[in-house]
């Protein structure tokens, strides 16, 4: 099998035990651990060695890793691969048990970031999150990851006969038409605390005991490679766990860097950042600038690691599609497995510029890998990434970059065999220049 392949078939296994963005922390962290990282606690005095290897998570859900370099931090700064743990769904809203015709029990959602819509429909959809329970102390209450993966709900659609518009534009309403089908039940009595008594049998608690949840819905079924040959991979969360892994695996493969390599996986992306794990906050500056006290360094020493550092950007780019190719810029046309793509735009919502983009292609040059480039056609305005606020905030160089896809946001997204390969040879290359 080609180490494509390989590598394919484990972004599959990745992006099915990440349901959520608290279970991408959990399957990074068992890579982490298997790779002899060692986790740091926030609330701790680090100390940090030339060569260690260490990761931190806030919030269950937002991961920072790192090789520490063998060169002082002031001298070779920080090669950093930003990501996000994050991906659009639906969330359980709290007492969500609603009951249609006395016997249908739905659950009540809201959308989470921007989802397709359509593409919701008429799957086999399981449920995974966090449980909160019932503890000794009042402000540490206790954290269990669930995972029912079962296909527990289905979203049906209306039959067209009934729906005319079904192909003509119908815009589903997120309140009314979009609400989960659970199961049924026989009596109004079942109706309360019927979700709440599923998760304390997963979980083998009691349903007193559960005080809160972060609960969302996930397609049951599996990703699989796609194509005659199997060219393409087909899976949910692909935007942006196929990131987080790239990266990732890149770093586990570090060996002695000379610059401090780090990987900082973000949640809430998809929201807009702007909450204490997503991008929009100190957590990546408090990191580099925690790095360098701990390996002891002052204020100085940490602007002047900020100054020689990098930061690749790295997130979903779109390929141009087999059926709608006019949706494309007209001359430049990522191809999937044509290998990675620098994102760029004039008015900023991606970093790269000559200067950056050139850098990372001299990267993937080292690597032998080709490199292609997004630009947005000039009558639509495109996606946002993490790239431009987490740069920001440290005013280090930067370089939007990401894999080719289609069907971005859908419950079921498409990506290229090779390209996942190119990109983690191009990230390895990235820590190792
Ligand atoms: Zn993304």
């Amino acid at each position: 099998m080609s180490d494509a392949r390989k590598f394919a078939e484990q972004l599959i296994d990745f992006c099915y035990a990440s349901p959520t963005a608290f279970h991408a922390v959990a399957a990074t962290r068992a890579l982490l651990e298997k790779n002899k990282f060692q986790r740091l606690e926030e609330g701790d005095e680090w100390k940090i060695k030339a060569g260690g290897r260490y990761f931190v998570v806030r919030n269950d859900s937002a991961l920072l890793a790192f090789v520490a370099g063998s060169k002082p931090v002031n001298a070779s700064g920080f090669r950093i691969i930003g990501s996000h743990t994050d991906s659009p769904c639906f969330r359980i809203k709290p007492a969500p048990e609603m009951v249609a015709e006395e016997k249908y029990l739905k659950l009540n959602t809201e959308v989470y970031g921007g989802p397709i819509l359509s593409t919701w429909f008429d799957r086999p959809l399981a449920i995974a999150g966090r449980v909160v329970c019932r503890s000794a102390e009042a402000l540490n209450p206790s954290v269990k990851l669930v995972n029912i993966a079962r296909p527990v709900c289905v979203i049906p659609n209306i039959a067209i006969h009934m729906n005319p518009d079904a192909n003509n534009g119908f815009v589903p309403n997120k309140q009314t038409d979009l609400l989960p089908m659970l199961g049924q039940i026989n009596q109004k009595l079942e109706e309360k605390g019927y979700l709440v008594g599923l998760l304390a049998k997963e979980l083998k608690v009691k349903a007193a005991d559960i005080l809160d949840f972060d609960l969302f819905l996930y397609e049951y079924e599996k990703g699989s490679l796609i194509g005659a040959r199997e060219e393409f991979i087909s899976a949910g969360r692909i935007d942006n766990l196929g990131s987080v892994l790239a990266s990732v695996s890149a770093l586990c493969e570090v060996k002695k860097p000379a610059a401090t390599c780090v990987v900082a996986a973000f949640d809430h992306e998809e929201c807009g950042s702007s909450t204490r794990q997503g991008a929009d906050s100190e957590i990546l500056a408090e990191l580099l600038e925690r790095v360098v006290i701990a390996t002891g360094g002052g204020r100085s020493d940490y602007f002047r690691a900020l100054a020689r550092s990098f930061i690749v950007s790295c997130d979903g780019a779109h390929a141009v599609h087999p059926n709608m190719g006019g949706k494309a810029d007209p001359t430049s046309r990522p191809m999937l497995n044509g290998g990675v793509v620098i994102k760029l735009s004039a008015n900023r919502s991606y970093t790269s510029d000559a200067v950056s983009g050139a850098a990372f292609m001299q990267v993937c040059e080292k690597a032998g890998v080709r490199v292609q480039r997004f630009v947005n056609r000039s009558d639509m305005r495109g996606g946002s990434t993490i790239g431009p606020i987490s740069s920001t905030h440290v005013g280090i160089a930067s370089v939007d970059v990401g894999i080719p896809m289609l069907a971005m946001h859908s419950i079921r997204e498409l990506c290229g065999v090779e390209d996942n390969m190119s990109m983690f040879k191009a990230l390895l290359e990235f820590y190792n220049c």
